[in-house]
């Protein structure tokens, strides 16, 4: 692994979505690559939050407990970013719980509709699979290659489980703005992750108005045009600029590295002050 070039990477994910390192794996890296603040942000769970704390603790590590919340923009998947969030609100447990619950639902009606077509998956083997606890689609397509009904991942998704597949089974929405008050209402910091290519400034605005306080500028989705430009827009609407490499392990998106986008330890100090407004 390279040397980190942020002191702080905010984003990346563990075993309790869809990442293959566990918490402590993923924190003892962050160590090595010589990172000074780190943010693990699962999908939809913090169920990883306790166990990186313990570990940044002894390796001497900053860690800003966050989560990414998957949510439908208008014809487009947004994702939300929260930092700094009390893992003990109760508000925020009972709505994680709901979205644990909804994946688990979806994943059975995918699993009924393969099972329709001949392809015989259990419940059981996608939850071996996804060891974590926020298991969807890229677990059962792992599944399907380890049980021989897909020779690969990328072909159980484009013959099964994409939009349009035979297997497809539509999300029940959560739009953005229902995740930015999860996360403020649990004394979180909310931001607009890896904005890309498909937001519009305007719903960059509209989103402010409804609590939004930054964007995720250094993403390696975006490219160098791109984090210039979402450096501007955060300047220009008074957000915060934060940053990460949404690193999810060794062998997914090998080329990404944990610490190689990111952002710097005053960004860290800018967050904590707007937890509190
Ligand atoms: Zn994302
Ligand atoms: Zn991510």
């Amino acid at each position: 692994m390279p040397i980190s070039k942020f002191e702080a990477d905010l984003h990346c994910h563990t075993i309790a979505s869809d990442g293959e390192l566990s918490p402590e794996e993923v924190v003892e890296l962050a160590h090595e690559v010589g990172l000074k603040a780190l943010a693990i942000t699962d999908h939809d769970t913090i169920g990883s939050l306790a166990r990186a704390a313990q570990k940044a603790k002894q390796a001497g590590l900053y860690l800003l407990p966050g989560i990414e919340i998957n949510t439908d923009g208008e014809g487009k998947e947004v994702h939300i970013l929260g930092y700094g969030l009390d893992e003990n609100n109760y508000y925020l447990k009972q709505k994680l719980q709901e979205l644990r619950e909804k994946r688990i639902d979806r994943v059975k009606q995918i699993l009924h509709k393969l099972r329709k077509l001949g392809l015989e998956i259990s419940f059981q083997q996608v939850i071996t699979v996804a060891r974590g606890d926020s298991v969807g689609r890229p677990h059962i397509a792992q599944a399907m290659v380890e049980y021989g009904l897909a020779p690969s991942f990328k072909e159980a998704f484009t013959k099964y489980l994409k939009i349009g597949a035979p297997a497809y089974v539509p999300r029940e929405k959560i739009t953005p703005v229902l995740a930015i008050n999860i996360i403020r209402q649990a004394g979180g910091v909310a931001v607009l992750a890896h904005p890309g290519s498909n937001i519009s400034q305007q719903e960059i605005v509209q989103w402010k108005k409804e609590g939004l306080q930054g964007i995720e500028v250094s993403h390696p989705d975006h490219s160098p045009q791109q984090t210039e430009e979402y450096r501007i827009i955060a300047k220009k609407l008074n957000l915060i600029a934060t940053g990460g490499s949404d690193y999810h392990g060794p062998s997914i998106k090998p080329e990404v590295k944990l610490g190689q986008w990111g952002t710097g330890l005053e960004t860290i100090e800018i967050i904590e002050k707007a937890k509190i407004k």
